[in-house]
């Protein structure tokens, strides 16, 4: 017999706000051109959130396309019925080509070598070929645009090539430099597409989270825009303006397993690297590094407490933290701790967390780790997530 533990009293768990998701989409979208679609980038378990769930709420919402790393993430989304367009954003192995025409999957040619190599598995697989235009990343290579136009005729029969896309690296950037860059992909971009305008591809993309915002109206493939951060609530850049109302779904919940005085002299967890100049209290909250409580926030970071910041003291353990409550009344074992989130006045989300690391809020969603299990907010009810 299977034993399942769903209820929402873990150890450490994260919600995701179905309505506030579905909200974000709805104002990311009431900020595009009419005539543009969504193409949601679920790749990372979706930035962390739960990839089907995800899906299966945009799906709900009218979004048919979806973008994800690898094959896996495909498969797992098509199991789960996705239906729609599933573009692979990077490299599988060609092995995967008869699984890929079997699940109507799209995959991304990262150069000609690697169409070749896919024409070749016989398949006639859909795909859409990167085009780089500056990032150095994959595709072909932009500031050879003949040889673009070239490459992608010569596979024109070979393979089902249903778009282009590239990727901008600096559009959320406000520096002078850095806006004539984007300027510039997005022309290279352009070019090609015109290039080959005869084979009436259907999916030319070229704007990310940042280049909708901002990119819109500033070329001429704009009828797809790759969401993805903002999705999430987040902002693509700590200097970003995002739509009013887009906040992040994320709470990420743990709890208090006890509380204890501790008095001058004394030191506290690994290396003994906070010492006690003054009597405190402290609490054990039960989420370590081991979640993706980054160890980097040792002796820095904070949990939510009561409404308040209780301070990270000593190292972060794998599964444990410590944290200083010597400041806030009557806490005591099961409160709950807010490590991303809403409590009280305090709002702290992944961004303010990747602040405080000196990374992006990407970085902090994606490593909040596997044995974290997410729970979805949906009319007020808490659901698993399988
Ligand atoms: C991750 C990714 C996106 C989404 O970028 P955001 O900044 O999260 O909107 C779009 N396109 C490609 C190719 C990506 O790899």
């Amino acid at each position: 017999m299977e034993i399942r533990i769903n209820q929402v009293e873990k150890r450490s768990w994260v919600e995701v706000d179905v309505a506030q998701l579905r909200k974000n989409y709805r104002i990311y979208k009431s900020h595009l051109n009419d005539d543009s679609q969504i193409m949601a980038v679920i790749k990372a378990d979706a930035y962390g959130h739960g990839d089907v769930m995800v899906a299966k709420m945009l799906a709900e919402e009218g979004c048919r396309m979806f973008a994800v790393s690898n094959i896996d993430e495909a498969v797992g989304l098509r199991n789960a019925g996705i239906e729609g367009e599933i573009l692979i954003l990077g490299y599988s192995s060609v092995k995967y080509a008869k699984t890929m025409k079997f699940l109507d999957l799209t995959q991304a040619i990262v150069s000609e070598e690697y169409a070749d190599t896919l024409a070749a598995a016989g398949f006639r697989n859909k795909c859409q070929f990167a085009i780089d235009t500056g990032m150095n990343r994959i595709g072909l290579d932009a500031d050879n645009p003949d040889e673009c136009e070239r490459i992608i005729r010569k596979y024109s029969s070979s393979l089902d090539i249903n778009g282009l896309f590239t990727h901008l690296c600096v559009a959320d950037s406000n520096a002078n430099d850095d806006k004539e860059f984007t300027l510039g992909q997005l022309r290279k971009f352009d070019g090609i597409a015109s290039m080959v305008k005869d084979l009436n591809l259907p999916f030319l993309h070229c704007l990310n989270s940042a280049g909708g915002l901002y990119y819109q109206n500033q070329c001429e493939n704009n009828s797809i825009v790759r969401l993805g951060i903002v999705l999430y609530g987040l902002k693509p850049d700590a200097t970003n303006a995002i739509p009013e109302g887009i906040k992040s779904p994320l709470k990420w919940m743990s709890v208090v397993s006890m509380v204890k005085d501790v008095s001058v002299g004394e030191s506290l967890g690994y290396g003994r690297t906070f010492k006690v100049e003054k009597p405190m209290r402290i609490a054990i909250v039960t989420t370590g590094y081991a979640d993706g409580f980054d160890r980097h926030l040792s002796n820095k970071g904070f949990v939510l407490l009561h409404g308040q910041k209780a301070p990270v003291v000593g190292r972060i353990c794998m599964d444990q933290t410590l944290v200083d409550v010597s400041h806030i009344n009557d806490v005591k074992m099961g409160d709950r701790a807010t490590l991303l989130g809403v409590d009280g006045e305090i709002e702290y989300n992944a961004d303010d967390m990747a602040q405080e690391l000196g990374t992006i809020g990407y970085e902090v969603l994606c490593n909040i780790s596997k044995r974290v299990q997410r729970f979805y907010k949906i009319n007020d009810l808490m659901v698993m997530s399988d």
